[in-house]
């Protein structure tokens, strides 16, 4: 029998445990905020070591969300759902337990595909609830959309560094040729931009400096190459203060999430170095605006959800502007900007 719990944190409007001996069921759901509208984030199956370490995660990520909405426009609140476990033990009693356990935040919490689950996943949750998007046939695999949303921001990070968007013989470090890092590259170089690329699978890395005519390095060696766009496409953390000093770009614009290990630290440190960091959650935001627009009157539209990825390129420009207007870091003028859509629609409530 499934059972759901509450489990009360400031700052989060409804936090909810669910278990199910039957199913294995044992996922918590964090909604942080449905200010600006349903909160939407993707369910992440990981092999968390315990419930607490699962519960900073999504309590973590569901906060990213609110942001992440806010910066790009959306009528979207943050959420997230996190289930503890492996894909070992995926089963479609598994997913439909878990739909039922999405179904009972009555359509303010909207799932969708996330590390470890598919849309063969999302499809048994579907099953249960009308809340979940990201379903197959309709916005497809978000991270072509992502990468497009990332070169998009590129754009504004270039004029903003460099005075000119123009990518003829600049250097993009690209860490990660995975299904965004890959996409990404190309883009870039079609616009003549030379890539150096490094991924831990090596073969991976290979194909991309292939298909754009690049190079590769190790995974070591790639946060210190001599270029002047750095571009995490891999995992979080990787600015940090053991990173940064050695970082030679000029511009850090890339698709992880998380990239900063402390957002304030490490943003103050690199704008002190003089790097511009696009900021990470506004940059990636091409894959989240690609599938909001499975949710507008209408439904889904290829053209109008590429259309509106332009948005990422004037957040950036403005996102900048509060930096240099309060001398502060590009990571928290994000946030301020962000918090500017979620106070006013607060105001109105
Ligand atoms: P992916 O798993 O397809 O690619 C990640 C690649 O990074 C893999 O090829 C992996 O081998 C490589 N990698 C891992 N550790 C590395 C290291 N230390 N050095 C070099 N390479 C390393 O993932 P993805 O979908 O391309 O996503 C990339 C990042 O962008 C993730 O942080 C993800 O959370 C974020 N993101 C993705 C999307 C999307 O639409 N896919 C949307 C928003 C944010």
């Amino acid at each position: 029998m499934l059972k759901i719990t509450d489990i009360p944190v400031e700052g989060y409007e409804t936090v909810k445990r669910a278990i199910d001996a039957e199913t294995g069921l044992h996922a918590i759901i964090a909604v942080h905020s449905t200010v600006l509208g349903p909160a939407l984030g993707g369910m992440r199956l990981w092999s968390y070591a315990s419930e607490q370490e699962a519960l900073t995660d999504v309590l973590r990520l569901s906060q990213g969300m609110t942001y992440k909405a806010s910066c790009a426009g959306l009528d979207l609140g943050g959420g997230k759902s996190v289930l503890i476990g492996t894909p070992e033990m995926k089963s479609e009693g598994l997913f439909r337990s878990m739909g039922k356990f999405v179904e009972s935040f009555g359509g303010n919490y909207i799932t969708a595909e996330d590390v470890n689950t598919k849309p063969a996943d999302m499809a048994v949750i579907a099953t249960q609830t009308k809340s979940v998007v990201g379903l197959e046939g309709k916005s497809g695999n978000p991270s072509p959309k992502t990468a497009w949303g990332c070169f998009v921001g590129l754009r504004a990070c270039m004029e903003e560094a460099f005075g000119s968007a123009d990518l003829k013989g600049k250097v993009v470090a690209i860490e990660g040729a995975g299904s965004v890092g890959s996409i990404y590259a190309k883009f870039i170089a079609e616009q003549g931009g030379k890539i150096v690329v490094a991924d831990i699978v090596e073969e991976a890395a290979r194909r991309v400096a292939e298909e754009t005519g690049g190079t590769v390095v190790s995974p070591d060696a790639i946060r210190q190459v001599n270029c002047d766009v750095y571009a995490p496409c891999a995992l979080g953390g990787s600015v940090n203060p053991e990173t940064i000093p050695g970082i030679q770009a000029r511009v850090i614009c890339g698709a992880a999430n998380n990239q900063l290990l402390d957002e304030d630290a490490d943003g103050s440190a690199l704008r002190e170095r003089g790097i511009l960091y696009g900021p990470d959650y506004v940059v990636n935001a091409g894959g989240l605006i690609n599938v909001y627009n499975e949710l507008v009157p209408g439904g889904y539209n290829e053209e109008r959800a590429v259309s509106e990825m332009d948005k990422i390129y004037n957040n950036l420009k403005d996102i900048f502007a509060i930096a240099k207007d309060r001398g502060i870091c590009t990571s928290r003028a994000a946030n301020l900007f962000g918090d500017r859509r979620v106070d006013a629609a607060r105001a109105l409530i």
